[in-house]
């Protein structure tokens, strides 16, 4: 990255930070609850590397490949291993569960059966369970990701009794078109039933670059933040 490409970066980086600690207190709530995960979706690793360098120790990908590429090349920069988490968001298939599952510290997009049964079998491979948040379908249309409330509390209780994995509690993507306060009280819901079957189940990942104040009066935990400190991504998506 040039050197002007660094200081924006670091700006945009210094500015939503404020923007999240703002947001913290005026719901009442301490900053240092909040883990902001920086989105690197179709962004190269040197990206990475140069937010590793601002203090950024949580990154997000969606896609298994791309994910594994990049986890790969920062490993190779200190064998000893970095001091840095990935963060799998997105839709993730059965057949990709264990190679994410070498990588990946945090998988919030689990949402079938198919794949919470793929986590248990890879658990063979690990000494610890893998954390896991339940995604929740929080619209009405059982098309998009996530699990439809009606199943949550099926779901989650199975998930719960699973090798190899460990809930630590929800994770919901907020409609385009829905108000997005609406939706994040629907997440705290869904954190409330999660809660009554595993109550050290605490963690709500919600907030993305438009949304994560909404998402902060609502209680979210774990922000997921692409473009607004990223810039713009190289790819749509
Ligand atoms: C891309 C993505 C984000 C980040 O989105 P921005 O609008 O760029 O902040 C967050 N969560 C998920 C699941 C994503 O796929």
């Amino acid at each position: 990255m040039t050197d002007s490409g660094f200081v924006g970066l670091a700006d945009r980086l210094a500015r939503v930070r404020s923007d999240i600690d703002d947001a913290a207190r005026a719901a009442g709530r301490e900053p240092a609850e909040l883990t902001t995960i920086v989105v690197t979706k179709f962004h190269p690793a040197t990206l990475v590397r140069d937010l590793f360098e601002l203090g950024v120790r949580d990154f997000g990908e969606n896609r298994h490949q791309e994910a594994e590429s990049k986890a790969t090349q920062l490993r190779a920069d200190q064998p000893d291993g970095l001091d840095l988490r990935w963060h799998f968001v997105g839709q993730l298939q059965s057949k990709k569960a264990r190679a994410v599952r070498r990588y990946a510290s945090v998988i919030h997009s689990l949402d079938r059966d198919s794949v919470l049964d793929a986590l248990a079998r890879a658990a063979d491979e690990h000494t610890e369970p893998i954390d896991v948040l339940v995604q929740v379908n929080l619209t009405e249309d059982p098309r998009r990701g996530g699990v439809v409330e009606a199943e949550l509390d099926r779901f989650v209780e199975r998930a719960v009794a699973a090798d190899g994995v460990r809930v630590r509690g929800v994770m919901g993507v907020a409609a385009i078109d829905a108000e997005p306060r609406a939706e994040f009280a629907r997440l705290r819901g869904a954190s409330e039933r999660v809660r009554e079957v595993e109550p050290s189940a605490t963690w709500i990942s919600g907030g993305m670059s438009g949304d994560f104040r909404e998402a902060i009066l609502e209680g979210a935990t774990h922000l997921r933040i692409g473009t607004a400190i990223t810039g713009n991504r190289p790819t749509a998506g």
